[in-house]
């Protein structure tokens, strides 16, 4: 075989490049530490943490990510071996042992007999003599590279931060209190009238929530960040701070709606809620980009009527970022629509945290070389946690053009919101409400993902992958 080349020696470009290895074909791995350095790596080494040393939970019951690590344990993910062999002690959580973990990953990957290091920028659009190739240089990919992909897939289609507004479970929004409607019952493209879901706040509350907002603990800029704020971005705590009554006149403007509940009383101001995935499981706060803690955010926005049970899919945020607008660039294997040869992997491609960015990785190389051994290319299932992120990557989000917030695709870590809905099963002689069925059916979920994704592992039938 001739070598595939992979970019990036991160966490999704180590995965990629040993699923590949394992199959049997060469690999070439460029990585351009130390050469050049990021803003954010302290080492040479390959598959370095940048930040915080864990996986996050390891309860592959209950918990989207702990799922994701037992669906990477099954497929032999080389972060999940490195992490349980450096693991160190956090409780339920899977933590681990920094300089091990990238002393593991980098030893593996040196010590593979098809896996060749290069050290070194890939400065423009890889050449074409290379042949397909898989980009997976992160959020903080060199600027030479994401220019030239900016170049390729269109300046709008790359982002350079995240504005993220918090994320909210659907079934934890109290509809009693909450009503939906769209501004002025407008009717948009594919719209009802009732597209969002709006939380009225009467003077008193609003007013407590926009001190609590500037009184908040935040979360500062990295330096390398520089402070990105620009209109129609603008944390919320930023725009509290401006006056009073700035966010009554922006994201939490009244006009146009009424109360369902009380249809007399004017709300004072109103938080919405955008429809955030095809499924209708998951709402974002329409507007609410902020840096405040993550504590800080869910204690304020319990607050809001309608919120007090609220249970976060996302928290808001506002951070450094590369990462394309996969739905509309992408196809379903991770290649680039105008330039297949072009298939992206890890954080880039819009799945946030170090687990999901590898499994990205190890999808990418699973399409890489069921292409190049002429082998279909079977997705896996969208009730995996494998497939769940890559329908939220590759189309299952809803790109929503009207309204404040946020108006594209947003980075997301896996969770059950983006998995299709299951059944609660029934328990005989009880009714479940409330946390024991959230459990319930969090555990059917990951029982079903579980049984599929074995099915789908086994249907890529390859002779070396045992290696
Ligand atoms: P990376 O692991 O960053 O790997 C990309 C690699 O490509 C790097 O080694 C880089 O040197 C190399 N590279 C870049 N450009 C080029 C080029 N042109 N040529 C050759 N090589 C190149 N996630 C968490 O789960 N927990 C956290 O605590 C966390 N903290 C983060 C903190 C920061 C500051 C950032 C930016 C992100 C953080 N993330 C965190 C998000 C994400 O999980 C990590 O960034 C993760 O490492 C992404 O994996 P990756 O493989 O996509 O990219």
């Amino acid at each position: 075989y001739t070598p595939y080349h992979v970019i990036g020696g991160g966490l999704a470009g180590c995965e990629a490049a040993t699923f590949i290895a394992n199959a049997g074909i060469p690999v070439v791995l460029h990585e351009m530490r130390p050469l050049r350095e990021t803003d954010a790596h302290r080492t040479d080494k390959l598959g370095e943490l940048v930040c915080s040393n864990s996986f996050r939970s390891d309860d592959a019951e209950t918990n989207a990510v702990g799922l994701l690590h037992a669906e990477m344990r099954l497929a032999n993910s080389l972060l999940m071996r490195c992490g349980d062999a450096n693991q160190v002690p956090a409780g339920g959580a899977l933590a681990v042992d920094r300089e091990g973990f990238a002393s593991a990953m980098t030893d593996a990957i040196a010590s593979h007999p098809l896996i060749s290091i290069e050290r070194g920028e890939i400065e423009g659009l890889p050449p074409e003599a290379w042949g397909n190739v898989i980009i997976a240089t992160g959020p903080l990919t060199s600027p030479a590279l994401s220019e030239a992909i900016a170049r390729t897939c269109g300046e709008e289609s790359l982002s350079f931060f995240d504005a993220i507004a918090p994320i909210v479970h659907f079934d934890s929004i109290d509809l009693e209190k909450a009503w939906f409607q769209s501004r002025y019952d407008k009717v948009g493209p594919g719209g009802t009238g009732k597209d969002y879901i709006n939380c009225p706040l009467d003077r008193e509350t609003y007013e407590a929530f926009v001190a609590g907002l500037i009184a908040g603990d935040k979360t500062a800029f990295k330096d390398f960040e520089k402070t990105p704020y620009f209109d129609g971005c603008l944390p919320i705590e930023v725009m509290a701070e401006r006056g009073p009554e700035t966010l009554r006149h922006g994201p939490m403007k009244p006009m146009g709606l009424t109360n369902a509940h009380e249809p007399t009383v004017k709300p004072y101001a109103v938080v919405q809620l955008r429809q955030d995935n095809a499924l209708g499981t998951l709402y974002n706060m329409v507007g609410f980009q902020t840096k405040l803690k993550y504590a800080e955010q869910v204690r304020l926005f319990r607050t809001i009527p309608g919120l007090e049970n609220a249970e976060f899919a996302r928290l808001g945020g506002l951070h450094r970022n590369t990462f394309l607008n996969s739905p509309k660039v992408l196809d379903e294997t991770l290649r680039l629509k105008t330039l297949p040869r072009l298939r992206f992997a890890g954080q880039m491609t819009g799945c946030e945290g170090y687990v999901e960015s590898a499994a990205m990785g190890m999808l990418a190389g699973r399409f890489a070389v069921a292409e190049r051994l002429g082998k279909p290319i079977p997705v896996p299932p969208p009730t995996t946690a494998f497939g769940a992120l890559l329908s939220h990557i590759t189309g299952g989000h809803l790109a929503v053009e009207d309204g404040p917030g946020p108006k594209s695709f947003q980075p997301m870590n896996v969770n059950f919101g983006l998995f299709p809905p299951i059944e609660v099963p029934k328990v005989p002689g009880k009714r479940l409400r409330g946390t024991e069925k959230s459990i319930a059916r969090k555990k059917a979920m990951s029982a079903r993902a579980l049984g599929d994704i074995k099915s789908w592992l086994g249907a890529l039938d390859l002779p070396s992958l045992a290696a």
